[in-house]
């Protein structure tokens, strides 16, 4: 037998990492890597957080989990919590991001289909898009190499150019229920959306009686400097999707959703065994313990503004290998004129900087929130000795 007991989807590196130390990472073989990819935009307080550990400790001990067939407390307790932080004024649980994306294109079609009219089911999503791996999550993103192998996709969504308002517009017909939207693509290589172009997708939907949903599982919980990435766009969404950040590394997300966006989502149309489990809860309430505090986010506006400003400044030194820099708060690209992939590589295998590539020929820098001024010198150094010992193969 050839195959690994771990089914091979992905292609992993030989850093086999065993313990985590507030923003480091210590290997099986003793090495000690800068953690500059925090578990994709997950490890928002880094590795090791005090308080983290013993909510989780403490809930652990106390109940860990329970069926959506009783009250919850904990959940009643973070879903207001959530509301009173955000345009929502429902929330439901989930175990992952691909499940919030999911619940978030159910309410979308429910909130027509529910009002009794089943011809609106279709998402307009846009290229380059980032939504998960399950079918509808590939089905709403056009890129094919997620599809391949794993025909049919779901019907009910039509992709166009991201920014490209007018073709946004164009692309409504008479079966369009909404948009979905990552108002900073991450996967996609931190493209931000422009502020006339989210504007412009709200005044649609108003205009049209469409569902804007936003895919903020990346850029939300803190990354951009914000609680979430919309509040810097002037704008709020019906339905929104979070994960990655908000459990700190316990596996959550959520769907979040207007009154009105969730008129379809009545007892009996959706449900989740784990979704909402009190240890869940518990992580969640640690993490926004530390995140959802106004000094804590313009603190990771600053320290994110200078990280930025510094790579920009460095990046003059090489310009041969780098392109430009550009990012909100803490969720920051580097674009590279080689590719990132192998350059990756090389921080992480020569230097110990661990960085995430992303598309559009990024360098993802997604360090944990809880950085601080050394980190950013430790970090400075290490890219910079990279730059020093990588040789550049020019482009043909
Ligand atoms: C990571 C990600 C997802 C999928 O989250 P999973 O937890 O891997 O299912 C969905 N949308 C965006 C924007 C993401 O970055």
């Amino acid at each position: 037998m050839s195959i690994t007991p771990l089914m091979p989807v992905y292609p992993r590196c030989d850093v086999r990492p065993v313990r985590g130390e507030h923003c480091h990472l210590i290997s099986e073989d003793g090495r000690r890597f800068l953690d500059f990819a925090s578990g994709i935009a997950v490890n928002a307080l880094g590795h090791s957080h005090a308080g983290l550990i013993g909510a989780i400790q403490k809930q652990a001990e106390t109940l860990m989990h329970v069926s959506n067939l009783y009250g919850s407390p904990q959940g009643e307790h973070l879903a207001q919590r959530l509301v009173d932080l955000t345009f929502a004024d429902t929330v439901f649980f989930t175990n992952s991001g691909a499940e919030a994306v999911e619940c978030a294109i159910k309410t979308a079609r429910a909130y027509h289909q529910h009002a009794g009219d089943t011809s609106r089911y279709e998402l307009i999503t846009f290229n380059n898009a980032f939504h998960g791996r399950t079918m509808a999550t590939i089905s709403a993103s056009s890129q094919d190499k997620m599809h391949k192998g794993f025909m049919p996709l779901l019907p009910g969504f039509k992709y166009v150019d991201f920014n490209d308002l007018a073709g946004a517009e164009a692309a409504i017909g008479p079966n369009t229920a909404g948009f979905l939207v990552e108002p900073i693509q991450g996967e996609g290589g931190i493209r931000i959306a422009d502020e006339a172009f989210l504007r412009g997708l709200r005044a649609l939907c108003d205009k049209h009686d469409l569902m804007l949903v936003l895919d903020e599982v990346q850029s939300g919980v803190g990354r951009a400097g914000t609680l979430y990435a919309y509040e810097q766009f002037g704008i709020e969404p019906d339905i929104m999707a979070t994960a990655k950040g908000i459990g700190g590394g316990f596996p959550l997300g959520a769907c979040l959703a207007t009154e009105k966006a969730a008129r379809g989502m009545t007892a009996g149309t959706h449900g989740s065994t784990y979704g909402g489990n009190p240890l869940a809860m518990a992580a969640a309430e640690a993490v926004l313990d530390v995140v959802a505090d106004e000094a804590f986010l313009a603190d990771v506006r600053t320290k994110g503004d200078r990280l930025r400003a510094r790579i920009e400044q460095f990046i003059g030194n090489y310009p041969e290998l780098f392109e430009s820099v550009r990012g909100r708060g803490l969720f920051i690209g580097i674009k590279l004129k080689v590719e990132p992939r192998p350059f990756v590589g090389h921080m992480r295998d020569n230097h110990g900087l661990l960085t995430a590539s992303a598309g559009d020929g990024v360098v993802r820098v997604l360090p944990p929130l809880v950085i601080d001024e050394t980190h950013i010198d430790e970090f400075m150094d290490k890219l910079s000795a990279a730059a020093a010992s990588y040789d550049v193969v020019q482009p043909a």
